[in-house]
C-alpha cells in the first residue's frame, strides 16, 4: 500500500489527487510549488495518518496571487457576458456532480467527516452553484427619479467589487468554500482563497477542477499556509477589496484591524453558541433526534451547532433518558467507515480544548448524562470524543456561554416561554437557533424573540441559499444567501447623465 493510499474498514482506497508527493498552491491556473522543505503535513485525524504534505505559503505567495488575481480582474474576464457566467457555473455545476466521490473521499481523509456524509453534502453544493447561476443573470441597477432641474436622468449601476480575500475553516471546506467561489464567479470578482492549515486539500482540488472546467487562469487562486502569516498578509493586504471570512470571533478582530488600513469591505461569519429550546408539547419523537444532531453532526464542529439545549422542566428527565438512547445509536468510526455517522474531532489540539471543557463541565457541577470521555480501542489513533450530554447545566456556567467546538450538549432547564427566551438571548453570540412546540404562537414568539440571524422551528440546521442563514452579535455580520449575499460582491454606482 502506497504512503497516500488508505486502509480503510471497507478496504483499501485509492486517491489519486492525494498520490502525489507534494500539493502546491493555486496561482494564476498553475500548481506552484514552494521551495524545498517549506511544507506542512495535512493529517488524517481517524488515525494520525500522514496523507499529504501541502506547501507552506509566505508573504511572497499571496503577493504573487494576489497579482494574478489583480490582472484578471483587469484582464478578458471583465468582458465576459452575464449569461457565460451563467454558462460557466452550469458547466461547473455538472464537473463538480461527476467528481464528487473523489472530492468526499478528499475531505472525509482530510477532516474527519464521515463519507456517507460527506457524500451527502454533495446535494447542497449543487444547490448553491445553481443559485449564484441564477444569480449571474440578475445582477440589476435601478432607474431612479430625482428633483433636479433641467432633463438630468439617474440610475444606478451594479459593478464587481474586485479581487475577493477568501479565508476559509475548516470545518467543512468542501461545501463551505461554495460561498464564495458561487459569487465570485456570478458577479465577475476573482478571489484568492486561504484554507485552514488543518484542512486545505479539497480547496485546492476544487480549484484544479474549475481551472479544467473553463475558469480562467487567476480568476480563482489559492494559497495555503498559516492564518497568522497568509491570512494576515491577505486581509491587510492593499491590493485586496473585500475580505470574506468564515471563523473564530477571535480571529475575526484580527481581520478587522489588519483591514482597517485599506478600509475594506468584510464580511465575517464568527462563531456561535445557539440555543435550542424544546417546550413539554413538542414531537420528542423528531425533537430528541433533530436536537441531537443539531448538537453532534460533524462531531460538534459547526458554527451554529444548537449546544445550549433549554428544555421545559416537566420534561427533562425524559428528554435526558431519550437523548442518551438515541446516542447509542450513532456510529462512530473512521472517516471512511460507510457505517460511521460521526468521526474524530480535527486535530489534538481540537481535543484537548474540548476534553478541556468536560472537565469543566464536571467541576461547575453539571450532571454528566452520557459521554465524558475519550474513545478508545481501535479508535485510540484518531481524535475522538464520545458524544457528551451534560444536565442541570445553569445558563452562566463556561460550558453554556463558550463556544467548546465539539461533541457538548449542556441541558438547561426553563420553565416559561419568557424564561426561555431571556436566557437564549443571555449570551453574546446570535448565529442560529431552534424551538420546538406543537403551538405556533409559542413557537413564533421565540422565533421573534431570539436575537439571532436564523431560528429553526421543529428542525434544526437546514440552510438553503435562496433563502440565507447569517449571524449577528459576536456572530458577525453579512448574510449567506438570498440577494443579500451578491450584493457585497458588487458594489453601487450613481450615474447622472445630462441630457
Ligand atoms: P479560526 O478563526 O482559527 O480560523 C479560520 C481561518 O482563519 C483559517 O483559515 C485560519 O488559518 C485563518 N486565520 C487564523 N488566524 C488568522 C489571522 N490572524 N488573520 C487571518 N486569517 C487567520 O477558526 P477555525 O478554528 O478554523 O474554525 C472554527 C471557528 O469558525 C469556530 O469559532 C466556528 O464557530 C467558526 N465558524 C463559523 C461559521 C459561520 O458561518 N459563522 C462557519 C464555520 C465555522
Amino acid at each position: 500500500m502506497s504512503q497516500t493510499a488508505v486502509q480503510a474498514p471497507g478496504g483499501d482506497v485509492s486517491v489519486p489527487f492525494l498520490e502525489r508527493a507534494e500539493h502546491g498552491h493555486f496561482i494564476d491556473g498553475q500548481i506552484v510549488l514552494t521551495s524545498a522543505g517549506r511544507t506542512f503535513d495535512a493529517r488524517n485525524p481517524s488515525n494520525g495518518d500522514l496523507l499529504a504534505r501541502v506547501a507552506q505559503g509566505d508573504e511572497a505567495d499571496i503577493d504573487r496571487a494576489v497579482a494574478a488575481a489583480r490582472a484578471a480582474f483587469e484582464g478578458p474576464w471583465s468582458e465576459w457576458t452575464p449569461y457565460q457566467r451563467q454558462a460557466l457555473l452550469y458547466r461547473l455545476h455538472d464537473a463538480i456532480d461527476r467528481n464528487w466521490e473523489e472530492l468526499a473521499r478528499i475531505e472525509a481523509l482530510d477532516m474527519g467527516q464521515p463519507i456517507s456524509r460527506t457524500r451527502m453534502g454533495k446535494a447542497a453544493s449543487l444547490r448553491m452553484i445553481l443559485f449564484f447561476a441564477a444569480q449571474a443573470a440578475n445582477i440589476a441597477g435601478e432607474t431612479l427619479q430625482n428633483g433636479m432641474p433641467g432633463d438630468v436622468t439617474t440610475m444606478t449601476l451594479k459593478a464587481p467589487v474586485g479581487v475577493i480575500g477568501g479565508i476559509i475553516p475548516w470545518n467543512g471546506p468542501l461545501g463551505s468554500q461554495w460561498w464564495i467561489l458561487g459569487a465570485v464567479l456570478a458577479t465577475g470578482c476573482t478571489a484568492v482563497l486561504k484554507p485552514a492549515e488543518e484542512a486545505s486539500l479539497s480547496v485546492l482540488r476544487v480549484a484544479e477542477l474549475l481551472h479544467e472546467t473553463g475558469v480562467p487562469a487567476g480568476v480563482i487562486n489559492v494559497v495555503a499556509g498559516p492564518g497568522r502569516v497568509v491570512g494576515s498578509h491577505l486581509a491587510a493586504h492593499p491590493d485586496v477589496d473585500r475580505i470574506a471570512f468564515t471563523g473564530s470571533t477571535e480571529t475575526g478582530r484580527k481581520i478587522i484591524e489588519a483591514s482597517k488600513g485599506t478600509i475594506k469591505k468584510l464580511q465575517l461569519e464568527l462563531g456561535g453558541k445557539s440555543p435550542d429550546i424544546i417546550f413539554a408539547d413538542a414531537d420528542l419523537d423528531k425533537a430528541v433526534p433533530g436536537a441531537t444532531m443539531g448538537v453532534f453532526a460533524n462531531s460538534g464542529q459547526i458554527c451554529f451547532a444548537g449546544t445550549r439545549v433549554f428544555v421545559q422542566r416537566p420534561i427533562v428527565e425524559e428528554f435526558c433518558k431519550r437523548v442518551a438512547e438515541f446516542v447509542q445509536t450513532l456510529k462512530i468510526g473512521d472517516s471512511l467507515d460507510e457505517e460511521a455517522v460521526l468521526g474524530p474531532l480535527i486535530s489534538q489540539k481540537q481535543l484537548d480544548q474540548v476534553m478541556d471543557y468536560i472537565k469543566v463541565g464536571r467541576e461547575e457541577g453539571a450532571r454528566l448524562v452520557t459521554g465524558g470521555e475519550r474513545i478508545g480501542g481501535d479508535l485510540s489513533d484518531g481524535f475522538f470524543v464520545a458524544p457528551t450530554v451534560f444536565a442541570d447545566v445553569r445558563n452562566d456556567m463556561r460550558i453554556a456561554q463558550e463556544e467548546i467546538f465539539g461533541p457538548v450538549m449542556s441541558i438547561i432547564p426553563f420553565d416559561t416561554v419568557e424564561e426561555a427566551i431571556a436566557l437564549g438571548n443571555d449570551i453574546e453570540y446570535g448565529l442560529g437557533g431552534a424551538v420546538w412546540s406543537r403551538d405556533i404562537s409559542t413557537a413564533l414568539k421565540v422565533v421573534k424573540g431570539i436575537h439571532t440571524g436564523t431560528m429553526w422551528v421543529n428542525c434544526y440546521g437546514l440552510i438553503d441559499p435562496l433563502v440565507g442563514f447569517g449571524g449577528t452579535k459576536l456572530s458577525g455580520y453579512g448574510a449567506k444567501g438570498g440577494k443579500a449575499h451578491l450584493d457585497t460582491y458588487l458594489y453601487t454606482k450613481c450615474v447622472y447623465i445630462n441630457g
